[in-house]
């Protein structure tokens, strides 16, 4: 059984700095309190307790090819010794966006940026430039970033919701107020009727989804469900914005839409992009992007193709080929089939979906989740004794249900998380 004395020790005393301790709400949680890390390696992080961890949470989906990996390290400590941001051009951004441009269905031409969340305002902006339509149209769970004018519906509770055919638009934050929702609208996702009929309405610049709902649960479009938005924004003018922030190089090479083979008008990447590094980027049509350049568009940013994160980033990409893809989902449907063989042994009810290099458990689920609402009945407190349970084996999984894996999470990392699984399932097992 692991402790975390050390980093209980550090965060009451050295911490009071920062507020809450930690630079991100996403970090508090767990019943245990913030860890405090002193380095990664592969599958593994190591704690100022000097514990030896396996690691799920992978950078929050971004360390897709685990914790210090040699060849991107390499990259980056070539670049520092160049230089560091040069306010203009360099020859490494080109060769990033070349290969993203190369991989990626709808990317014709790209920008980057730093985060996600700054990705999704660009695509915003652009789309309502496009368009001269103010409406947004975003579906309840899935979530865009942390800014005023999209953090809306993104967890609701089932009492402030309303009716599933008209969803309120729910603030994620105090501070918010409803003039930031103005141009926003929210459906339920997998319902293509309710699109078509927001959309026949002829006042929408954009739909903006994840394809694969991943930062909640992890839920997959209904068969014919992306092709039917997609035919639908075509036919009433509406740009089709896919958000790849988790998706991006977890379900494959090229991202949801080349696994679902729907390509969007634009699309916004983050996370596993760049293994960890701060990089994000916007891609799509040419003639969207192109009015970033001639068409009075708007992008700023200090750090947009910083060179050091886009080193990174090209080294990363080298890394994720096709062979990464079939090694590294060997492993990761095994862990997955591994831990649904133990909740039947253990007599827990959970569902296990998603996808090779990211899956969620629900537990207490009937069945797989089709939207947000149906997702909002998991047993969440079970689940986050699970996770606390795992946790004193040595096993990091966020509490929320995701899971994501790396090329590093082998065999033997596989073997040792479902030795670990086993205890902690018994542990909470009814
Ligand atoms: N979009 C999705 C689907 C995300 O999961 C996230 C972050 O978790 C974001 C956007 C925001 O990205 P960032 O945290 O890099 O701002």
């Amino acid at each position: 059984m692991l402790k975390f004395e050390e980093s209980a020790r550090i965060i009451a005393s050295e911490s009071r700095y920062v507020a809450g301790g930690v630079n991100s709400n996403f970090r508090l949680g767990m019943g245990h309190g913030p860890l405090v890390f002193t380095h990664g390696e592969g599958a593994y992080l190591y704690d100022v307790d000097g514990n030896k961890i396996i690691d799920y949470y992978c950078g929050m989906g971004a360390m897709v090819l685990g914790h210090s990996p040699a060849g991107v390290q390499a990259a980056v400590k070539q670049q520092v010794e160049k230089g560091i941001l040069f306010a203009g051009q360099s020859p490494v951004e080109y060769e990033a966006a070349r290969i993203i441009c190369e991989r990626i269905p709808s990317a014709e031409r790209l920008r980057f940026g730093s985060s996600g969340s700054e990705v999704a305002q660009a695509a915003m902006r652009l789309t309502r430039a496009a368009t001269g339509r103010r409406t947004i149209v975003k579906f309840e769970g899935h979530y865009h970033g942390w800014f005023d004018n999209i953090l809306w519906s993104t967890a609701p509770s089932l009492a402030d919701a309303g009716p599933a055919e008209d969803p309120n638009l729910v603030q994620g934050s105090k501070g918010q107020s409803m003039a930031d929702a103005e141009g926003l609208d929210v459906l339920q996702w997998n319902d293509l009727a309710a699109v078509e009929a927001r959309l026949s309405r002829g006042d929408v610049a954009a739909v903006l989804m994840e394809a694969a709902m991943c930062n909640q649960g992890a839920i997959s479009p209904m068969p014919g469900y992306l092709e039917g938005v997609q035919a639908a924004c075509r036919k009433y003018g509406t740009i089709l914005i896919f958000d790849e922030v988790i998706t991006g190089f977890r379900l494959g090479q090229k991202g949801a839409q080349g696994r679902f083979n729907v390509t969007p008008d634009l699309s916004i990447f983050a996370k596993a992009i760049a293994n960890g590094f701060p990089v994000a980027a916007i891609v799509g049509r040419a003639d969207l992007m192109d009015m970033f350049a001639t068409g009075g568009v708007l992008h700023g940013g200090t750090f947009n193709s910083q060179p050091v994160p886009m080193a990174a980033m090209v080294a990363t990409q080298q890394a994720l080929t096709p062979e990464h893809y079939e090694r590294t989902s060997v492993y990761g449907t095994r862990l997955r089939e591994g831990i649904k063989s133990i909740f039947a042994e253990t007599g827990i009810k959970a569902q296990v979906t998603g996808y090779e290099l990211m899956f969620h458990i629900g537990f207490g689920l009937d069945a797989p989740a089709r939207n947000y609402r149906d997702l909002a009945h998991a047993d969440k407190a079970g689940y986050a004794r699970f996770a606390g349970a795992l946790l004193r084996q040595g096993v990091r999984v966020l509490e929320r249900g995701a899971w994501f894996v790396s090329s590093e999470h082998n065999d033997d990392v596989v073997d040792k998380t479902l030795e670990a699984v086993r205890v902690a399932a018994r542990e909470v097992a009814p």
